[in-house]
């Protein structure tokens, strides 16, 4: 194994990595910093969060300081003033050895007046958001002309923020011959574009496998109605003890909805969301961080600076809108070496997120069933009797008491005295669940309403008949991947090495999507579209007619021909 002694770093740096208490270091770090020391090129991270990400670029960065020099040699933009304040704080406990070193945070919601000074003190290192270091480069206060180093943190969250046209614009004025880092947990096409256009020739790290979650947590979901959710939220933090737990929903309004709602029925919850004062968000972060309570439901944007280790499940009790989000969430549990579980409660339209977030993660989310009543009563009298047989008992310290307390218990037999102890805990679960019904949607085999008409789009992919496929197979592999029985499919013409299918052009990015990459038989699918070849006034060559306008016919089910025949023609 991998040492940090064999990194390059300076003994500056080493000894404040071991004062830190870091023993080995993780994999992006072993790759990432010797790659910083020796080279002169472009990186692109691509890794999840708690990867330690920070010193693999901050400590490189240290090393590279011309700490003599009054100008700013390096800027890390990060999305939140969490993630700011975190990522500068360990900077500066890393470079803490270096003398004369000045680093400096600025972030949005603050005073301009203290953010000014400190930059005119020309800083060796500022760690600032978009926003805010837009606005400054705008007042002509941050010089970002002799730069080395632009650090993009979080690349992704950046971007879903909205930072776009802050980042173009801090990235078109820094300095064109500083090197730039960037970092993100994905890759979706706006991160890819930065890419592109500011980096030159980057290095590409990626950090496990590419687009993965963290090898620990387990992915499930759950299907319920939308107006279950919230019973079902209770159900699967009561058939869980000693649940840990980030709760995310979409919007601040249902952050409170739910953590007023659980505070209600008697759980200890807190929200976190926008609407809180600074003070008000760090104090609850802090309980959260201190376990108590250890419930938390917050919006995607208030839990971004929280960092917590130990989580041991996180629930979506609404899907992100962007699956690089889902990402995020998840990531938060699962660290440190401990397994966690990412609960998702998935409502009856939502399926193809479910396969769309599949794609990204890059592996299976489990389907699982909510909890039914006795379900929960079972799981919680088993980790009763489970406490019971592990607890240990101190003999010393429940002695003096055990008179009173058989004196009390007397007038009871070993079944009765069973039968309290199992209610004291229990009573209510067996209250709350009396009668309680399954929320676990009866699946309704009658197929979904498909738009019948509208234009096609024809893609071609590279299997055909060498691979003995047939249109059937095609189409449940659209199905399939897309998760969806709801596409319209139109022509299918197979060749010898390759295919070509009609679909829906609202669908085609879709199925594009779903397939590209898509195994069949062993081989990988790569799809394309077929360029319209139709003459740009005279007749279409297809199967159908012209009908004046730029449309197949309507594909109805007719009776007596099997959809095979239809699609085969
Ligand atoms: P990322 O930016 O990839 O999300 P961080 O850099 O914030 O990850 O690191 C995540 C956590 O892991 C932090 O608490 C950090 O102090 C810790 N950490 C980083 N590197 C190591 C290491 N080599 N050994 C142990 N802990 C580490
Ligand atoms: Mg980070």
């Amino acid at each position: 194994m991998i040492s940090f002694d064999q990194l390059g770093l300076n003994t500056a740096l080493l000894d404040a990595i071991k004062a830190r208490g870091f023993e080995t270091p993780t994999p992006i770090q072993a790759e990432m910093i010797p790659f910083l020391l020796t080279e002169e090129r472009d990186v692109t991270g691509l890794a999840q969060t708690g990867t330690g990400k920070t010193a693999a670029f901050g400590l490189p960065i240290l090393q590279n300081l011309d700490l003599q020099s009054r100008s700013t040699q390096a800027l890390i933009l990060t999305p939140t003033r969490e993630l700011g304040l975190q990522v500068s704080r360990e900077i500066a406990e890393y470079g803490k050895n270096l003398r004369g070193l000045r680093t400096t945070t600025v972030y949005g919601g603050a005073p301009f007046g203290p953010q000014i000074r400190d930059l005119r003190a020309g800083p060796h290192i500022i760690t600032a958001t978009p926003g805010r270091l837009k606005d400054l480069l705008d007042k002509g206060i941050a010089d970002l002309s002799a730069l080395r180093f632009l650090v993009l943190d979080e690349a992704d969250q950046m971007l879903d923020m909205g930072f776009k046209d802050e980042l173009d614009a801090i990235l078109a004025t820094a300095n064109p011959s500083r090197r730039t880092l960037l970092f993100s947990a994905t890759m979706p096409p706006e991160v890819a574009r930065i890419a592109a256009t500011y980096m030159k020739n980057p290095h590409e790290i990626v950090s496990g496998r590419r687009n993965q979650s963290v090898g620990t947590v387990i992915h499930y979901f759950y299907r319920v109605h939308a107006h279950d959710k919230y019973e079902a939220l209770r159900r699967l933090i009561d058939v869980k003890s000693g649940m840990y737990a980030i709760i995310f929903c979409r919007t601040r309004e249902t952050v409170k909805d739910v953590a007023a709602r659980l505070s209600r029925d008697g759980y200890t919850a807190d929200a976190l969301h926008g609407e809180l004062a600074q003070n008000q968000r760090d104090s609850v972060m802090d309980r959260f961080r201190e376990g108590n309570p250890s419930l938390l439901v917050a919006t995607d944007v208030a839990a971004r600076g929280l960092d917590v280790d130990n989580l041991t499940h996180v629930i979506h009790y609404d899907l992100p809108d962007e699956v690089s989000a889902y990402t995020h969430r998840s990531g938060r549990t699962g660290r440190a070496g401990k397994s966690g579980a990412s609960l998702a409660l998935v409502h009856m339209r939502e399926g193809h997120r479910v396969a769309q977030i599949e794609r990204i993660i890059g592996r299976k989310m489990e389907e699982a069933k909510i909890p039914r009543g006795h379900d929960i009563c079972e799981a919680r009298l088993m980790d009763l009797l489970l406490r019971v047989k592990d607890v240990e008992v101190n003999e010393e310290a429940v002695g003096p008491y055990l008179q009173a307390v058989r004196d009390s218990l007397a007038e009871f037999d070993r079944e009765e005295l069973l039968q309290r102890f199992i209610s004291v805990e229990f009573n209510r679960f067996l209250e709350q669940y009396a009668g309680s019904v399954d929320l676990n949607p009866t699946v309704s085999k009658a197929p979904p309403k498909r738009r019948e008409s509208g234009p096609m789009v024809s893609l071609r992919l590279n299997v055909g008949r060498r691979q003995s496929i047939l249109p059937p197979q095609i189409i449940g592999m659209i199905n399939k991947a897309t998760d969806s029985g709801n596409i319209r499919i139109g022509r299918i013409n197979i060749d010898a090495d390759s295919c070509e299918v009609q679909v829906d052009s609202a669908m085609a990015q879709r199925v594009e999507q779903a397939l590209n990459g898509y195994s069949f038989q062993g081989k990988t699918i790569r799809v394309e579209r077929v360029a319209d070849r139709r003459p740009a006034t005279g007749k279409q060559r297809g199967p159908w007619r012209s009908s004046g306008k730029d449309r197949p016919p309507a594909r109805r089910p007719k009776k007596g021909r099997k959809d095979k025949a239809s699609r085969n023609g």
